[in-house]
């Protein structure tokens, strides 16, 4: 039997307010517990919750950037449930009415060796406060509440049940938080909790139309996490089936230590909720003309940048989907295309291997952002052009990339590059006779490898070219050095 995997994500982003969505109160993550709960959040009697507008401009940030309908007027309701950590009893949540409708995003991913598109087709979003947090440890072996969180506010974005395996889950995950960082709305700090998936899984055998029964996996705060969580109730599901017995819908939760998924409890259906539009708020009404100056104010989005890349620049669609990945990777990326001019498009793919492969290598060693790379765009773009244009070679080029990175020299230009090249020497050599008496002196020098080449040792050749490059300190152009051997080592 084949099986299809069917996954829908819902994901709370936290909005990047200062303030709470229905207090004034701090949403400052870390401060000691229950200094940024104020009455409201403590649900004490006779406070009244007032809507944050900094909240709703989010929601609409988020609503353009996707397609979405903008819903002019939504409602808040009361979502009831008993939980410590939720002193009023209920959540305020949206319900029949969310303030986003519809919408989509455009995932590419690589899987196989192969570039993946798909587009996601996002239900709604809409606007909830969080609760707060229980405190089991260090706790004189009691349990603590800490309101702090209580009241935050969060966008909870919906997908279509779209997604076929944990890789598209993933890669769809990755696409939002991007986008959420990008547009400012959200900090995208996951081990805060800032942005965390629930991952709805179901199996149904490959052909059938209607929708398995699902589990839900609450929480799940990374991506390789959110990957491995699916990927394990994928496969208890399946065995559970062909043994005979029956998925039931239940929520679980992914233990990243045993690496599997347990059952919390059965999954409650909406009316268990007894929701009902909460009688504090009045309608979130949203005019055109507030949503035309958040139009305004939107930078270019990722997918409008992907495309530019492939268009002006002659990007294929993975590269332009890495450099867009992150607004702080966009923004270095675009400063090197300035700064390289109208150098075409093999300049910009060598500039776009170099900022996806040793400036993101080196900036995630270093645990910094792209901004604060110490060898800037201008200075990128500078050895790109020495690079492209043949005086150094790539490997002189990492050399150099790591002389300038670890000088961490705020105030050096980009004429740094021509001045590391001139004064160590480091021109690569091009110069035709210089090159064939090198090449000359390593055939003299390395008999036994010539030996081996002839017997029909591939190896050999390369062992020849290291020597040639080893006697010039990496200088020698590597190709007209393997040129220049294979005439000779065909005489
Ligand atoms: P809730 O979980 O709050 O009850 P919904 O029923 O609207 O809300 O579904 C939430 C998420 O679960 C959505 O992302 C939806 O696409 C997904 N989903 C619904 N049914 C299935 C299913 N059978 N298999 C996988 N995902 C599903
Ligand atoms: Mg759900």
């Amino acid at each position: 039997m084949q099986w299809e995997v069917v996954i829908g994500l819902e994901t709370h982003a936290q909005l990047a307010t200062r303030s709470k969505i229905f207090s004034g109160a701090a949403t400052r993550f870390g401060a000691e517990p229950n200094t940024q709960a104020c009455p409201l959040d403590l649900a004490l009697p006779g406070t009244l919750p007032v809507m944050n507008r900094a909240a709703a401009e989010c929601a609409i940030r988020f609503g353009l950037a996707v397609g979405a309908e903008i819903a002019p007027r939504s409602v808040f309701a009361r979502k009831n449930y008993f939980y410590p950590d939720l002193p009023k009893g209920y959540q305020i949540s949206q319900y029949e009415l969310p303030v986003v409708v519809g919408g989509s995003l455009d995932v590419v991913w690589e899987e196989g060796g192969e570039t993946r598109h798909k587009t996601v087709q996002l239900t709604r979003a809409h606007l909830e406060e969080d609760a707060g947090k229980s405190l089991h440890e260090d706790f004189h072996g009691m349990t603590g509440i800490d309101l702090n969180r209580a009241g935050t506010p969060l966008l909870e974005i919906v997908t279509e049940p779209d997604m076929r395996s944990a890789r598209e889950a993933v890669a769809y995950a990755r696409t939002l938080h991007a986008l959420v960082v990008w547009l400012g709305i959200c900090d995208g700090n996951m081990q805060e909790g800032s942005f965390r998936c629930d991952a709805n899984v179901s199996v149904r055998p490959l052909g059938q139309t209607e929708l398995g029964t699902r589990s839900e996996i609450k929480n799940l705060n990374s991506f390789r996490f959110l990957e491995r969580a699916i990927d394990f109730e994928v496969r208890r599901q399946i065995e559970r089936i062909e043994d005979g017995g029956r998925v039931v819908q239940e929520t679980r939760l992914y233990d990243p230590d045993r690496d599997e998924t347990r059952s919390m409890r059965s999954k409650e259906d909406a009316h268990d909720y007894r929701y009902f539009p909460d009688p504090d708020l009045p309608t979130l009404v949203i005019e055109p003309a507030w949503i035309a100056a958040v139009a305004a104010s939107l930078p270019e989005l990722p997918v409008a940048m992907r495309a530019r890349l492939m268009r002006d620049h002659g990007l294929g669609e993975y590269d332009a989907a890495v450099l867009t990945g992150s607004r702080d990777v966009a923004q270095y990326f675009d400063a090197v295309l300035a700064a390289l001019g109208a150098a075409g498009p093999a300049s910009a793919k060598l500039a776009a291997n170099w900022v996806s492969s040793d400036l993101a290598a080196a900036v995630n060693r270093d645990g910094i952002g792209f901004a604060d790379c110490p060898v800037k765009p201008e200075q990128l773009a500078a050895l790109v052009a020495r690079i492209a244009d043949g005086t150094i070679s790539g490997k002189i080029g990492k050399e150099i990339f790591a002389t300038v990175y670890a000088a961490k020299d705020t105030a050096a230009d980009a004429g740094v590059i021509d001045r590391i090249i001139d004064e160590q020497g480091l021109r690569q050599i091009s110069d035709p006779s210089e090159l064939e008496r090198i090449v000359d002196e390593v055939l003299a020098a390395n008999p036994k490898s010539v030996e081996e080449f002839r017997a029909g040792k591939d190896k050999a050749f390369n062992a020849l070219i290291g020597q040639a490059m080893k006697a010039t300190r990496g200088k020698a152009n590597p190709q007209q050095v393997s040129d220049l051997l294979r005439r000779k080592l065909a005489l």
